[in-house]
């Protein structure tokens, strides 16, 4: 975050800080020296810097602000040892992230912005609306703190968290950039996972910056008239809008898009709705993940039963699609987007951030 005086230290690619500490007078390998220390030994700050001068130090803490998250909350599921941390940032407001333990190595969900302004009907992220964007110190952090608390590395990142991540783009790209970067943590780019409501520029220009993510898409009907009813974005892009879009990522990336459907009860879990996603799915030939909707204290949707989960799923597999329920993690432990931040809020005697 830049302020009137002091630049975010942690959002400078190598790059920029190479700049940056030149103009200062410093050598270039101090530059490195600082990049490593902040991007691959992890620093809570720059006292942790040991082989860095102390004048140095000290001049950098006037100059710079360092961001470092503390953890005011850890939930732990006693059904598959996912955990969720709840975040202060150094203004206070508070962003939650998820770590997740699969066979093929771990996984965090991060949030790329506090709350959201996309209000999306089911969601618990939107209420209250946006607050800020985050910055990609921010991101990076959630990363980081994640790994010094759990000790162990992680090996996938998705940006599913709260907040919409396509609306808070050059923060999130520059956030990709460092991620994947071998001079910081180098997580492979086909490790990440960018979930997005449907920005239609949005998804075009990230088809030009030559990444090797995956973009997941949240479609969640396969009508308009369904979908404006879930996810105001719709009244801004049209289902047909959305698809162009897709197929225009396919065909500069080669990377296939996932579609994210999250299954509600009564409302677009039907085998008709499963036939009309088949229909949009198969030429895109993407990947659909169904997500059982995940009730939020809030609103009144509710989420669909097995039965009609495995009979919209034999629907699509019927149909040569691709379809995978997603196994719900940490259901114990307020699972849902946003919920942890939302409940946590209340307990602090309402709204601490909104
Ligand atoms: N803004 C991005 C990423 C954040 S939400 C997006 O819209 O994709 C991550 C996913 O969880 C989205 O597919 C979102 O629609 C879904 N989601 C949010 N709340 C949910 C809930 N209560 N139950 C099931 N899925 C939910």
């Amino acid at each position: 975050m830049e302020n009137a005086t002091r630049t975010d230290i942690k959002s400078l690619t190598l790059e920029e800080l190479e700049e940056e500490l030149a103009s200062r007078g410093e050598k270039p390998f101090r530059a490195r020296q600082v990049y490593q220390w902040m991007h691959v030994k992890l620093a809570r700050g720059f006292e942790d810097m040991h082989n860095l001068p102390k004048k140095l130090r000290e001049e950098w803490g006037t100059c710079f602000s360092y961001t470092a998250l503390s953890a005011v909350q850890v939930q732990e599921s006693r059904l598959d040892g996912t955990k969720k941390f709840l975040f202060e940032l150094g203004d206070g407001n508070l962003v939650e992230s998820v770590w997740m333990k699969y066979r093929h190595g771990n996984s965090v969900c991060i949030s790329s912005q506090v709350g959201c302004r996309m209000g999306c009907t089911f969601c618990a992220s939107a209420l209250g609306g946006l607050i800020r964007n985050l910055q990609p110190s921010e991101m990076l952090d959630q990363i980081y703190a994640i790994t010094l608390l759990t000790g162990e590395r992680v090996s996938n990142v998705v940006v599913m968290g709260t907040g919409e991540p396509l609306d808070n783009y050059e923060n999130l790209m520059k956030f990709i950039r460092m991620l994947t970067d071998d001079r910081g943590l180098h997580i492979s780019q086909r490790s990440v996972t960018v979930s997005t409501c449907g920005l239609v520029p949005q998804i075009r220009r990230l088809a030009g910056e030559g990444l090797q993510i995956t973009l997941a898409l949240s479609l969640h009907a396969a009508t308009d008239e369904k979908r404006k009813k879930l996810m105001p974005v719709a009244r801004r892009y049209s289902i047909q809008e959305l698809s162009g879009a897709c197929r225009y990522y396919f065909e500069n990336t080669g990377r296939r898009i996932t579609l994210e459907y999250s299954l509600v009860g009564g409302v677009n879990d039907s085998e008709e709705d499963a036939e009309l996603l088949s229909a949009l799915a198969g030429p895109l030939g993407c990947h659909v993940n169904l997500i059982p909707m995940n009730p939020v204290r809030e609103y009144s949707f509710q989420g669909p039963d097995r039965t009609r989960i495995r009979a919209f799923q034999n629907r699509l597999e019927k149909n040569k699609i691709n379809g995978t329920i997603r196994r719900e993690m940490g259901r114990d432990i307020d699972g849902a987007c946003g919920q942890l931040r939302r409940r946590s809020m209340s307990d602090f005697g309402g709204n601490k951030t909104c």
